[in-house]
């Protein structure tokens, strides 16, 4: 496996690699969530390039950018160990260098939900990956379920500035109690870690009671109220598939969404309803 720290490295590495490149990109502080979309880019791929950046681009003023999980060494291993012929790790310093000052906008759909409550977060998600993408020049671009509004953003990103690449979006990896895997989760103590499993039983009411018929205002009540009661629900909702607008139905393909914090850690998660 190599690694590739500098920008002029890493475009060597890729230039003559065997097609097609399936390409990975993540924060680090890597789990099985990260690993399976490391496995289906390996199945599908002749080379597997996984990035390692913490974009702060993508971090407001007051979230975790300084404290967010690192373990670089352990990253590397587990990504050796999964099969990646090419890691990409630049620094900051590079991927921003003195002077930088193009932003990608996606536009409305990067303005509600999350967008809404992390503004810029988006315009910082887009900007990275337009940047990876235009460095590792991948065939196909692997994105988790997990973050859904972030792969609608992408898909849209690609489609409208014509990136010849391909978004495949796997799905949520999950511990046997429901919790999504997430690098947040290191941050939950004993007692916040055993109630953030409610987080996805409350989007498995809402789905199971709108698939029973119930309105949708019943459905996310019914949701809400399986939440944690010292959880402090941030939104619970129904959105399409394919535009992440909201839906008062669920008419596959939709994404039933919710996020929440448990103490100070903010979770989200959600269930993507394809038939
Ligand atoms: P991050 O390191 O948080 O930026 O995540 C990198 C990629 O891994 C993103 O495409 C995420 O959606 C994906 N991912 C994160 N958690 C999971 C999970 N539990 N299951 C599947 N994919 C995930």
């Amino acid at each position: 496996m190599h690694v590739a720290e500098s920008i002029a490295r890493a475009r060597e590495l890729f230039a003559d690699a065997p097609r097609p490149l399936g390409f990975v990109p993540t924060m680090g502080a890597l789990h099985a969530g990260h690993l399976a979309l490391v496995r289906r880019a390996r199945e599908r791929s002749a080379t597997v390039v996984a990035s390692i950046f913490v974009n702060p681009l993508q971090f407001g003023a007051s979230e975790d950018l300084a404290t967010y999980p690192r373990d670089p060494e352990r990253d590397r291993q587990k990504l050796q160990e999964a099969g990646v012929d090419v890691v990409f790790a630049p620094d900051a310093e590079r991927m921003y260098p003195e002077g930088f000052a193009t932003t990608v906008d996606v536009g409305a759909i990067a303005t509600t939900f999350e967008g809404a409550i992390r503004p810029g977060h988006f315009r910082g998600v887009a900007t990275v990956i337009a940047k990876l993408l235009n460095i590792v020049l991948p065939d196909a671009l692997f994105l988790g379920q997990k973050d859904a509004q972030q792969a609608i953003v992408l898909r849209r990103l690609v489609a409208d500035l014509n990136f010849p690449v391909e978004i495949e979006i796997v799905p949520t990896v999950r511990e046997p109690d429901g919790l999504a895997l997430s690098s947040r989760n290191a941050y939950l103590d004993a007692q916040l870690r055993a109630q953030a499993p409610t987080l996805h039983a409350a989007l498995v009411t809402v789905r199971d009671a709108l698939q029973g018929g119930r309105k949708k205002s019943d459905a996310i009540a019914a949701g809400s109220a399986v939440l944690s009661a010292t959880a402090q629900l941030e939104y619970l909702d129904v959105v399409d598939g394919n535009t992440f607008a909201p839906a008062e139905r669920l008419v596959p393909p939709a994404f039933v969404i919710g996020a929440a914090r448990f103490g100070t850690t903010r979770l989200i998660d959600n269930l993507w309803i394809l038939q």
